[in-house]
């Protein structure tokens, strides 16, 4: 078995921050692959809001299957458990926080904590403020997630798409007060990747890391 199959079966509970392309494309497929092997359901944590639109515009039989009312030998294939933002909610021994941010359709950051450590991740957001006061507040943040997805060159389109830039970004972590933990870039749009990552780098933001997608991080 596959290294990457391996670790599709490890996977039981998927929380979603919002329902755009790039952050749910992965969704249908991963269930498809697993369907005939899971002996419970895949749990799909995610506002209201985030699972109508799944349920109408993507397992809505005419884009894929509707896997919630599929069933294979072992029962139920995937369940919705709905979270309302602003609200803590658990996956297996997780706290989840959820904070709504500022992006085109409504979306959400987490705060993830256990016992020991958090950490915390924007989603896709333009400026925002409630996620940085449960930042600031919290006494075992270990990470910080956030998005970058265009460079300095496309701020037009950054503002109309609710998006940050390097240099949005800059003033965007000026009103956190964490001076330890590391903070990771993600969500940067692959096409803009080396434009991105060369103005963070000009802008000598301490502790700033680009997140390694596939790397595995213990915080
Ligand atoms: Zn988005």
């Amino acid at each position: 078995m596959s290294a990457n199959m391996t670790h599709k079966r490890q996977i039981r509970d998927v929380v979603l921050t919002h329902a755009h392309l790039d952050h749910i494309a992965g969704l249908p497929l991963f269930i498809d692959d697993l369907f005939a092997s899971l002996n419970g359901p895949i749990l799909i944590h995610a506002t209201a809001e985030v699972i109508n639109v799944l349920e109408r515009d993507i397992f809505n039989w005419s884009v894929y299957p509707k896997f919630s009312e599929l069933m294979n030998r072992n029962g139920r294939v995937i369940e919705y458990v709905p979270f309302k933002p602003g609200v803590e909610f658990t996956v297996r021994h997780l706290r989840v926080r959820s904070v709504d941010v500022n992006h085109k359709v409504p979306s959400t950051g987490f705060i993830v904590s256990d016992a020991l450590s958090s950490f915390a991740l924007t989603g896709d957001t333009a400026e925002t403020e409630g996620f940085w006061e449960l930042v600031n507040q919290n006494e075992t943040l270990s990470a910080i997630l956030i998005e970058c997805a265009f460079p300095d060159e496309l701020d037009d389109l950054a503002r109309i798409s609710h998006h940050l830039t390097p240099k949005r970004l800059k003033i965007e972590l000026e009103k956190c007060t964490q001076t330890e933990c590391p903070i990771y870039i993600v969500n940067i749009k692959p096409m803009y990747r080396d434009q991105i990552i060369h103005q963070l780098t000009e802008l000598k933001i301490p502790r700033l890391e680009i997140l390694n997608v596939g790397q595995v991080y213990e915080w």
